[in-house]
């Protein structure tokens, strides 16, 4: 099944608890917003998601398997946690065919993650000289490249103008109707307003609120 589940997971920097005894769930077919201060533990909880850092406790679950058992992980999951991760020089379109080639997938998956990001004018440019909003959808494009059912976008919203975050909210929105699992974060709990279907609030690495969107609404 196209989720992530989250249990129980802790992870801790020397004194610093940076997520603690956190447990949620992200559904398909939904847009889930992970909210919460800066510092209070959701890019650390993206990183454990994707294998890139060891929880001290509990574990994180793509589709019933953690990250690293996961066979084809581009065709799994798609993640773009630091906007900043391609190299300068390379040009936007060799990136994603290198990431392609490296990951089995079809080339002509390339231009169609170009166009569904918005990229095709600056696809020939080096990463280099790209705009943080350039870079968003450049990270963006490559976590689309294997079609994958379940998605993560850590602060997509950052560095994009208003135009930009109506785009990101609208491509959102349809992969979620699509069936796929989206789950962003924002430090900002207005980004989400009219983005999300479903929040999760953290502070202090520590679950505040999992709740429906419309059950928020309800009870305001
Ligand atoms: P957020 O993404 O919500 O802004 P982070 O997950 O980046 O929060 O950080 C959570 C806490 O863990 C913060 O106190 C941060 O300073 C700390 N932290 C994150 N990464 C490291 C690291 N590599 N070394 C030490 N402390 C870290
Ligand atoms: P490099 O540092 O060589 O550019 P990365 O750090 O980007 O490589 O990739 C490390 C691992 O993360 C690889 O196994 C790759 O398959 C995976 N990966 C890279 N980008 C993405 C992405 N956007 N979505 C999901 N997995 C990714």
């Amino acid at each position: 099944e196209a989720t992530i589940e989250v249990r129980a997971l802790r992870k801790t920097y020397g004194p610093t608890v940076a997520v603690d005894d956190l447990s949620f769930t992200v559904a398909p077919g939904q847009v889930t917003g992970f909210v919460g201060p800066n510092g209070a533990g959701k890019s650390t909880t993206m990183r454990m998601i994707m294998g890139l850092d060891r929880p001290d406790g509990g574990s994180a679950l793509i589709g019933g398997k953690p990250y690293r058992s996961l066979r084809a992980p581009l065709c799994r999951i798609g993640a773009m946690l630091d906007a900043s991760a391609v190299h300068p020089a390379r040009r936007a379109r060799d990136h994603l065919r290198w990431l392609a080639q490296a990951n089995g997938l079809p080339a002509r998956r390339v231009d169609e993650v170009i166009d569904l990001a918005g990229l095709a004018s600056a696809a020939g440019r080096r990463a280099g000289g790209f705009s943080l909003g350039m870079r968003q959808r450049l990270g963006i494009a490559a976590a689309l490249l294997g079609d994958p059912p379940v998605l993560m976008f850590d602060e997509p919203v950052n560095g994009l103008d208003p135009e930009g975050i109506t785009w990101i909210r609208a491509l959102l929105r349809s992969l979620a109707a699509e069936g796929r699992a989206v789950l962003m974060s924002s430090h900002l709990m207005s980004e989400l307003e009219g983005g999300a279907d479903h929040l999760v609030v953290i502070g202090r690495g520590r679950l505040i609120a999992d709740t429906a969107v419309g059950e928020l609404l309800k009870a305001a």
